[in-house]
C-alpha cells in the first residue's frame, strides 16, 4: 500500500521539526483569538487594518447576501458576473490608478492566471528568489523559461535580461516580501523593464491597504506608474475579506478574461463578498489613523526588542520577522510563547530558506500598545 510511503514521508518531516498542523479558531480573526477554548493574544494574521471582523463590513456582507444571494452559481463568463463584482472592479481600478481591473477568487489563482495567460514557450520569466510560492508555481505552470535572481539583486537581473533574446519577458516580484517584510526596488525593476521591453508583475498582497497615500499600495508608495506594470493585490489581507484582483491596461484585462484558466474555469466568488469589499475599500481610503497606529506599533516593537538574543529582520512594514535560525528552536520559542498565552507562528523551510526559521510577527491596527508591550516582555523573559 502506498500509505506506508506517505507515513514515512510524514515521519521524516516530523523528525526534522517540519510537520505542519492546523489549529481551530473558535473566534473571529482578531488580536484576541480563542483556540480550543483558550484565549490568546495573536500576532500572526495578515489582517493589518483589523477589518476582518469590522461591524460595518459584517453588515455590508449581510446586505450583499440579501441583495445578491450567497452564491454566484456560475463562472464569470457564463452567468456568474454580477453588478457587485462589476462595480468593485471599477472602483479597484480607479483606486490603484489603472484603466481596468479583474477579480479573481484568490491571490494564488490570480498569479497563476496572469503568468499563464501572458507567457508560454519561448518567453522568459525573471523572478526574485524570495517570491511567494504562488508566483513560483505560476512561472512553472506557464512553461516559459525561468530565470531566478538573488533577492533584490538588480545588477544580477540586469545581466540576465542582457543575455535573453527574443520572446516576451516578464519580471515577477512580491512588492512587500511576505516572509521578510522588506520591499522590492520597484523603481529599479521598472527601469530595467523599460530598457529591455519587459513587463513587471507586482504582487502587492502585503502593501495594498497599508502602503502609499490612502492605502493605495506599493506603486503609490514609490510614486511609480506605467502601462508595463501589471498590478496584483489580494483582498483577504488588509482588505479583511477574501479574493484578489489584477489591475492593468484594458487590453491586458481582455486577454486575461479570454485566456487566464484560473479565471475562466472556476465559479465566481460570492457576489456578497464584493458587497463587503466595496465597504472595505471605503474604510481603507479613510484609514489614515489605522495606518499611523500600525506605524507606531512597529516602532514600539523594534525599539523594545533592540539588543535581544534574537533579532528582528530589517523591515519597515507590518511584517516583523524575528530570526531564530534553527527549525526546532523556532518551534520551541513559538511553543513557549503559546504557554504564556501569546500566539506567533514559527515559519520554517521550505517556506523560507534553510537556516532562517523565524517567528513571523505581524502587527495590526487592532493591536494596542499594551498588546505589543506584552509580547516584548514575554520575549525578553524567554531570552534570559
Ligand atoms: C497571501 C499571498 C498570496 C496569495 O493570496 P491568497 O488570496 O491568500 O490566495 C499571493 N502572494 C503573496 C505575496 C501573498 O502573501
Amino acid at each position: 500500500m502506498p500509505f506506508v510511503d506517505l507515513q514515512k514521508e510524514l515521519d521524516e518531516r516530523a523528525a526534522l521539526g517540519l510537520l505542519r498542523q492546523r489549529y481551530v479558531l473558535d473566534s473571529p480573526q482578531s488580536p484576541h483569538i480563542v483556540v480550543d477554548g483558550k484565549p490568546y493574544l495573536a500576532f500572526c494574521s495578515n489582517d493589518y487594518l483589523g477589518l476582518a471582523n469590522h461591524p460595518r463590513l459584517i453588515s455590508a456582507l449581510q446586505q450583499g447576501a440579501a441583495q445578491y444571494g450567497v452564491g454566484a452559481g456560475a463562472a464569470h463568463l457564463v452567468s456568474g458576473h454580477s453588478r457587485a463584482h462589476h462595480q468593485l472592479e471599477r472602483q479597484l481600478a480607479e483606486f490603484v490608478g489603472k484603466p481596468a481591473a479583474l477579480l479573481f477568487s484568490t491571490g494564488y489563482m490570480a498569479n497563476l492566471g496572469v503568468v499563464q495567460a501572458l507567457l508560454g514557450k519561448g518567453d522568459t520569466v525573471f523572478a526574485d528568489k524570495l517570491n511567494h510560492a504562488s508566483l513560483n508555481d505560476a512561472m512553472l505552470l506557464s512553461r516559459a523559461e525561468v530565470q531566478r535572481y538573488r533577492h533584490n539583486d538588480i545588477a544580477q537581473l540586469a545581466q540576465l535580461l542582457e543575455k535573453t533574446g527574443s520572446g516576451r519577458k516578464l519580471i515577477i516580484t512580491d512588492a512587500v516580501f511576505s516572509m521578510d517584510g522588506d520591499l522590492a526596488s520597484i523603481p529599479g525593476l521598472l527601469a530595467l523593464c523599460e530598457r529591455h521591453d519587459a513587463w513587471l508583475l507586482v504582487d502587492d498582497a502585503h502593501g495594498f491597504g497599508v502602503l502609499g497615500e490612502q492605502g493605495r499600495g506599493s506603486l503609490a508608495h514609490f510614486g511609480v506608474a506605467s502601462p508595463r506594470i501589471l498590478y496584483m493585490a489580494t483582498l483577504g489581507k488588509a482588505a479583511g475579506v477574501s479574493g484578489a484582483f489584477v489591475a492593468a491596461e484594458q487590453i491586458v484585462i481582455d486577454t486575461l478574461v479570454n485566456h487566464a484558466r484560473s479565471y475562466v474555469y472556476t465559479t465566481a466568488a460570492s457576489p456578497a463578498l464584493s458587497g463587503a469589499l466595496l465597504g472595505s475599500l471605503c474604510l481603507i481610503e479613510q484609514g489614515d489613523a489605522l495606518r499611523s497606529h500600525v506605524h507606531d506599533l512597529i516602532a514600539q516593537l523594534r525599539s523594545g526588542l533592540q539588543g535581544m538574543r534574537w533579532q528582528l529582520m530589517p523591515s519597515t512594514t507590518a511584517i516583523q520577522p524575528l530570526l531564530v535560525g534553527d527549525n526546532q528552536a523556532a518551534v520551541a520559542l513559538s511553543g513557549a510563547l503559546r504557554e504564556r498565552g501569546i500566539w506567533v507562528a514559527a515559519i520554517r523551510p521550505p517556506t523560507v530558506p534553510q537556516g532562517t526559521a523565524r517567528l513571523r510577527i505581524t502587527l495590526s491596527a487592532a493591536h494596542s500598545a499594551a498588546d505589543v508591550s506584552r509580547l516584548i516582555e514575554a520575549l525578553h523573559e524567554l531570552a534570559r
